[in-house]
Parts: structure tokens; C-alpha cells; sequence
């Protein structure tokens, strides 16, 4: 029988699928790396995995453990199904700004969710920080994987997105393009790509507007998941070879159209790594092979890129200047 015995044997081999219309009037062959097809809906899946298994390795994580981590997004939903299927439990903190459909995903696949306020500062004890910390301390037998530092982070990307990519292009890839969050999926995909075709393969980076990787300082910025206020160990930026920083409405408007005239409907910073990718695909000819990896589903954002009304408000539907700022409560 063909089957799989687990949720797990499904984390990766995702597939790689040709852009047809946003591509208009660009001659390299562009390609998305669709990661919504893993079973709990992003590339996170395969870090969840990944450094589950090395902490079991290493001893960190015993037998009926439980897993602390201050995460409210697609890294819970991959420990939590992978968690769930090793039997260890799961206390996942994220402050109270997210919201409540994120919140009971991650209960619904049995994990625990502690809510803390967002308006205290980071040193204060009931701090999103603060409150992991704390119980990584208090719960026996926890431990936090911490997606920033941990190097099984870039390491299941080295393992696998890698030589996914290289074997489902024979090693046709010139160009790879991935947002920078955690830094974790360019720096192991980068490393294993430029590694494996003597330097030849371009790592780009895509970076919101305001991030520091491309320079910004840190101002904030709507798209979910990437970019950063700070630099993360995970993220190796010798692996770079440029980063393309993106605004929001570029962002946004490239996401309705991959929902649109691609059939993806895919996350926010989906629609950033695509336009560049496609800027970087620009200058290239025919026989270049850009493949860019598209991290999560737009399920998750339906009230905000795929609400009209919301896009109105930033004045991300038309050329004209926002109605509201970043940080307006809509
Ligand atoms: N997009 C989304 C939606 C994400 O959740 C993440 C992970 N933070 C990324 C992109 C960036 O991936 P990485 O952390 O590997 O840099």
C-alpha cells in the first residue's frame, strides 16, 4: 500500500511550480517553491522537525518532554503537529496582539497557549520574553528550541530544500530568492546550493522596506514573518550574495496576484520574495533558472491582503499615498 504512517513523512518534497503570468516580459524561467503543500501549511514544518529530532539526539528533549517556545505562527503549528505525533506536549507564548484564529489553530492541534500583554516592556516580568523564559525554567523536562539561534534552523534547510531544489531543476538553478526572517531558509538553502554548483548559484535576499538586513532600522512594516530589528544567529549573511528590499504595497499587490492569475494563494511575504525575484529575473536571459520559495498559504491573511477594505485604508489598492500608518490600530 502507498501509504504515509505519520503527518511526518510529509514534512518537505514540496513541489516546484512554473510562474506563467506575473512573469510577463521576463525571459528567465521563474519558479516557486510552493511550501503550503507541507501538512501544517509552511516551510516551518521542516525546522520543527529538524530540531526536534536533534534535541532528541542530543538528550535535550526526553520522552514525554514538553516543548516552550514564544511563537504565535507557522513554527508553533509545525512543532505542534510534530510534537503531537512524538508525544511531547507543547506551551507556546505569544503576546495578545495576535489573533484569536492564530491562537486556536495552535490549540486545536492540542497545544497550550499563554497569552501575555503586549503593552509591558520586554524587562518587565510578565513580558512575552520574560513569561518562556520562565517557564523553561519551571515546567521539568522543558526545552525551547528557539528558531533565532538554532543551528538545525539553516541545518534542515542545508538537508533539505537544498537538494530538493537542486534535484528538481537538474542543477539547472542559476538564481535562488527567499525572504529573510529567522534567516534560516536562505542561509541553509544558499549554503547547500552555492556549495553543490561551485559558487555558480546567486543567493538574494527579499527584505521588507524598514528591516535591518537591508539596511533599514527596524521601523515597522506590515508584512508578516521576515525582517528583522535585529540579527539573528541563525542567519549566515555570508551565504548573501545581494538583498532586494520590498515596500508593503508592492508586496501586497504581487500576493493578489499570485491568488489571481497563478491559482497560489499564498502569505504576504510570498508576494514580497516574487517581485525579487522577479526584479533580479529582470536583466537575465533564457537560459537562467530563478527559483523563488514561497514560505506559507494566504489562509492565514484573508481579513487583512485579501480584504479590500484593509488594503483600502493603507492606500495599498491604489497609486496614491496611505490613509492610515503602520501601527494604526484598523
Ligand atoms: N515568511 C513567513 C510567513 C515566515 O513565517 C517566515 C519565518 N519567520 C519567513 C517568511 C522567513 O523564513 P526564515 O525564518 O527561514 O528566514
Amino acid at each position: 500500500m502507498r501509504i504515509h504512517h505519520s503527518m511526518i513523512s510529509l514534512v518537505g518534497n514540496t513541489p516546484l511550480l512554473k510562474l506563467n503570468s506575473v512573469t510577463a516580459g521576463i525571459q528567465a524561467t521563474v519558479l516557486a517553491k510552493v511550501e503550503y503543500f507541507n501538512p501544517g501549511g509552511s516551510v516551518k514544518d521542516r525546522i520543527a522537525l529538524r530540531m526536534i529530532e536533534a534535541a532528541e539526539e542530543s538528550g535535550a528533549l526526553l520522552p514525554g518532554g514538553t516543548i516552550v517556545e514564544p511563537t504565535s505562527g507557522n513554527t508553533g503549528v509545525g512543532l505542534a503537529i510534530v510534537a503531537q505525533q512524538k508525544g511531547y506536549k507543547c506551551v507556546f507564548v505569544c503576546p495578545d496582539k495576535v489573533s484569536t484564529d492564530k491562537i486556536n489553530v495552535l490549540r486545536a492541534y492540542g497545544a497550550e497557549v499563554v497569552v501575555c500583554p503586549t503593552a509591558v516592556d520586554p524587562e518587565h516580568p510578565d513580558s512575552y520574553y520574560n513569561v518562556s523564559d520562565r517557564l523553561v525554567r519551571e515546567i521539568p523536562g522543558a526545552w525551547k528550541p528557539d528558531q533565532y539561534s538554532n543551528p538545525n534552523n539553516p541545518r534542515s534547510h542545508y538537508e533539505t530544500t537544498g537538494p530538493e531544489l537542486w534535484d528538481q531543476t537538474e542543477g539547472k538553478i542559476t538564481h535562488f530568492v527567499a525572504g529573510v526572517g529567522t534567516g534560516g531558509t536562505i542561509s541553509g538553502t544558499g549554503r547547500y546550493l552555492k556549495e553543490v554548483s561551485d559558487g555558480a548559484v546567486k543567493v538574494i535576499g527579499a527584505d521588507p522596506e524598514g528591516s535591518v538586513y537591508s539596511g533599514g532600522s527596524g521601523r515597522p512594516y506590515l508584512v508578516e514573518g521576515v525582517g528583522e530589528d535585529f540579527w539573528p544567529t541563525a542567519y549566515d549573511r555570508t551565504v548573501t550574495d545581494e538583498i532586494i528590499a520590498v515596500s508593503d504595497k508592492d508586496s501586497f499587490q504581487m500576493t493578489r496576484r499570485l491568488a489571481k492569475e497563478e491559482g497560489l494563494l499564498v502569505g504576504g511575504s510570498c508576494g514580497m520574495a516574487v517581485v525579487a525575484a522577479l526584479r533580479a529575473a529582470e536583466p537575465l536571459g533564457p537560459d537562467d533558472v530563478v527559483v523563488v520559495l514561497l514560505p506559507d498559504s494566504g489562509r492565514g491573511y484573508l481579513s487583512k491582503i485579501f480584504n479590500d477594505e484593509w488594503m483600502a485604508d493603507y492606500g495599498f489598492l491604489s497609486d496614491s499615498g496611505p490613509s492610515a500608518s503602520v501601527g494604526d490600530v484598523l
